[in-house]
């Protein structure tokens, strides 16, 4: 499909493993029942895509999500007119498959999209409920299980990409930040199988990381960074080996700052 949106659609048999942080599980099953859209916030890594892809098979509703980037305009998530075996034919886009089909769709850095898609996100987003096809002329009304899901991060937005208050003030929103490190131990220990000793180092030297945010790193160590990091150590990767080439290359290129952040690994290995 000649779409610049990456859209996967399916109800997993398994719903895919969350531990949950708040009451962000009970928020999302509200705002699904009340057909109200949802707006999640939060740095890089720390879950909400996970939780997405977790509700969405609870529901029991095909997923259909979107990476957004500076070049999705709105005809990537309707649709558009393709030329296929000689024939043009109208192709539905992510979003619009998500309403016909009754279903969730999740718009991952939505900030990144061009501005014509918040166009189409307004109607769809007030008690309307609508999706205006304009090149097909139909006017498509949200089956009661559609959702739309957002998200982006509050953390690296410049001024000119933030959300306008028009737009986000249509949502329920919540907040999403690494989660505490007994959890986290967890959720590392679990997708990872490193030894539950060696994820509670982990999580501490993240916390010590994390410290450093704001100084000289513009984004604290994500939750999937320390992932990273436990499986490639659960596969036999000398830790400072493992944590350099997870935690240290991955977040900065300058070499001070590395080797500040080398300097608390080898404190803690
Ligand atoms: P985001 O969408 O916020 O960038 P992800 O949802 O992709 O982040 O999270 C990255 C990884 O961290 C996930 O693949 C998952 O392994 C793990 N993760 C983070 N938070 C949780 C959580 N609360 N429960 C289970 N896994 C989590």
């Amino acid at each position: 499909m000649d779409t610049a949106a990456t859209a996967e659609s399916h109800i997993p048999h398994e719903i895919p493993f969350y531990e949950p942080v708040g009451n962000e599980c009970q928020l999302f099953e509200r705002a699904y029942q009340q057909r109200l859209p949802l707006l999640l916030k939060g740095p890089t890594g720390c879950g909400k895509t996970r939780f997405v892809s977790h509700m969405a098979a609870k529901l029991g509703r095909p997923l259909f999500t979107v990476s957004c980037h500076d070049d999705l305009t709105a005809a990537d998530l309707t649709g558009r007119y393709l030329l296929q075996g000689g024939e043009t034919r109208w192709v539905d886009g992510p979003l619009t498959q998500a309403v016909r089909e009754g279903g969730i769709c999740y718009l991952d850095e939505v900030v990144e999209a061009r501005k014509d898609v918040t166009v189409v996100l307004h109607p769809l987003t007030d008690d309307r409920r609508l999706l205006p096809l304009e090149r097909t002329g139909e006017l498509l009304e949200a089956p009661d299980d559609f959702m739309l899901v957002v998200s982006y991060n509050p953390g690296y937005q410049h001024i000119l990409k933030s959300l306008k208050p028009s737009t986000r003030q249509r949502f329920v929103a919540k907040s999403f930040d690494f989660p505490p490190p007994e959890l986290e131990r967890n959720i590392v220990a679990s997708e990872s199988g490193l030894a539950a000793q060696q994820c509670a180092a982990l999580v501490n030297l993240a916390a010590r990381l994390r410290e450093m945010k704001g100084q000289d790193l513009e984004e604290g160590v994500s939750t999937r960074l320390l992932i990273y990091c436990a499986t490639l150590m659960a596969d036999g990767m000398p830790a400072t080996q493992a944590a350099q080439a997870t935690l240290v290359e991955p977040l900065s290129d300058d070499a001070d700052v590395q080797e500040g952040l080398m300097e608390a690994i080898r404190a803690t290995f």
